[in-house]
């Protein structure tokens, strides 16, 4: 599966805001958006109008995909099944991408950010209700478990995750039981109690229906 290889601070800088690509750096004064929060390039600094029409439709889906790790054919897949279901598109196209499993395990602490939780699920390490599962994209369903193999539960970076991720909370559609490396879905998640990211998905649904 194509993904993006390259810097991920940049990505934070060119939308303006802190996405957390890089796990624990993030939360430390190495980050690169607090030393220089100006887009990238020679005339970065410039660009410090907020975009408008067209070109903040096109900024907030650019932030939505690198936020996932999503790259456009997915992201527009995604859309298209959200069109195709009963209720609030944009809320439904959250909820989906929330729902792939690089994301949960990413949300469950096993992994300091979805980057490596995507390395976590395509390596074997993750089980879904009890078997393996290496598709990042999977989406998982209400009341299925996602666990780390037992085997994998010693690499480090693992055991690391889990201790950092208690201050990062877990969100309330998920349960986690960090003595068994496991969690369950308890619910679908839903857009206003469980996606507190700042997302104006409107602005893609405006995008994609022209
Ligand atoms: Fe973004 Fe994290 Fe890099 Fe800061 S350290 S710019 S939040 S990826």
């Amino acid at each position: 599966m194509a993904r993006y290889t390259g810097p991920a601070c940049k990505l934070c800088r060119r939308e303006g805001m802190k996405l957390f690509l890089k796990g624990e750096r993030c939360f430390k004064d190495k980050c690169a958006f607090d030393r220089r929060p100006f887009p990238p390039g020679q005339h970065g600094r410039m660009r410090n109008k907020p975009p408008i029409g067209y070109a903040a439709q096109l900024r907030e889906k650019e932030k939505v995909k690198r936020i996932y790790g999503v790259l456009e054919k997915q992201f527009r897949k995604y859309y298209e099944i959200a069109t195709r279901k009963r209720g609030v598109t944009g809320e439904i196209l959250l909820q989906l991408l929330e729902r792939r499993l690089d994301n949960v395990v990413y949300r469950l602490g096993f992994a300091t950010s979805r980057r490596q939780a995507r390395q976590l699920v395509n390596h074997g390490h993750i089980l879904v209700d009890g078997k393996k599962v290496d598709i990042a994209s999977y989406l998982v369903k209400e009341g299925q478990s996602i666990e780390v193999k037992e085997k994998s539960r010693k690499i480090p970076t693992i055991e690391e995750s889990i201790k950092t991720a208690k201050g990062r909370g877990i969100p309330e559609w998920l349960e986690l039981k960090p003595e068994e490396f496991k969690g369950v879905v308890k619910s679908l998640p839903d857009r206003s109690r469980d996606i507190t990211l700042e997302i104006n998905e409107q602005l893609i649904i405006e995008l994609y229906s022209k």
